[in-house]
């Protein structure tokens, strides 16, 4: 497999500026002779701190949102040129927290991931089914909406800069995680829906991380699997002694 493996953390709504300092100088300072792709994700108040500290080092620096608007009389959102501004590379879009708590649906997404695409953004759509949803087997047709719906308009060129994160919701913050075999299925089945839309070859290079509960414990044993090409982690994230494992599996 030629796909490089991405370990990203996502700080969700944790830590003041200092909180988040610290835990980018460690990051920096453990992961420099890392051999995967790095991305840290804090919060938006915490971003102009952590990429002065990201910056130059081979951990790339990540949004959690964006506005669907480029800019205007949009209170309390946050646009794409205010991250450009501040250097950031990636944005995280369709978080289940953004789906299912904050009620995103898959058009908004879409608006979202196509404006960040047309600002050279680098995005990480999250996709993934709620529990009741795989009780009823509906995980292959809610991975396949949820892409095809959140690509919409996206060109085969733009999905260069697009990585797919499977997330079952009932595995987010759960301590609950999918069995690699599940989580491996998922990921085959939703690059079998890239390679319909973008040809076989766009499948071969798009990276699916898989993210629910990952730990230091079930890094190794997720991503040893062909369709698991690296990691969302969020509680895990939060911690060096946590993530600094994770991101190093081996
Ligand atoms: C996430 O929020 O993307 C996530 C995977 O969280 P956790 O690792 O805590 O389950």
């Amino acid at each position: 497999m030629s796909r490089q493996y991405y370990i990203a953390g996502n700080w969700k709504m944790h830590m003041t500026r200092a909180e988040s300092a610290s835990l980018a100088k460690a990051m920096v300072e453990q992961l420099k002779d890392g051999k995967h792709k790095y991305l840290v994700a804090p919060s938006f108040t915490g971003i102009e701190t952590v990429g002065a500290i990201v910056k130059g080092t081979n951990i790339r620096l990540g949004a959690q949102n964006c506005a669907s608007e480029e800019q205007g009389a949009h209170t309390g959102e946050v646009s794409v040129l205010q991250l450009k501004d501040l250097g950031v590379q990636t944005i995280i879009l369709g978080h289940s927290e953004r789906r299912h708590v904050y009620k995103e649906d898959d058009a908004l997404i879409n608006k979202k991931v196509k404006l960040a695409l047309k600002h050279g953004f680098e995005v990480i759509l999250c996709i993934g089914e709620l529990l009741e949803e795989r009780e009823a087997g509906k995980v292959e047709a809610v991975c396949e909406t949820q892409t095809v719906k959140g690509l919409e308009g996206v060109t085969a060129a733009e999905l260069a800069n697009v990585v797919i994160a499977y997330e079952p919701v009932w595995a987010i913050g759960t301590g609950k995680t999918a069995t690699p075999e599940d989580a491996d299925a998922a990921q085959a089945f939703t690059r079998k829906v890239i390679a319909k839309l973008y040809g076989q070859d766009a499948a071969e290079k798009i990276i699916i991380q898989y993210g629910g509960s990952v730990k230091p414990d079930n890094a190794a044993q997720l991503m040893a699997k062909e369709n698991i090409d690296g990691a969302l982690v969020g509680g895990a994230s939060l911690k060096p002694e946590s993530f600094i494992p994770i991101a190093k599996f081996a």
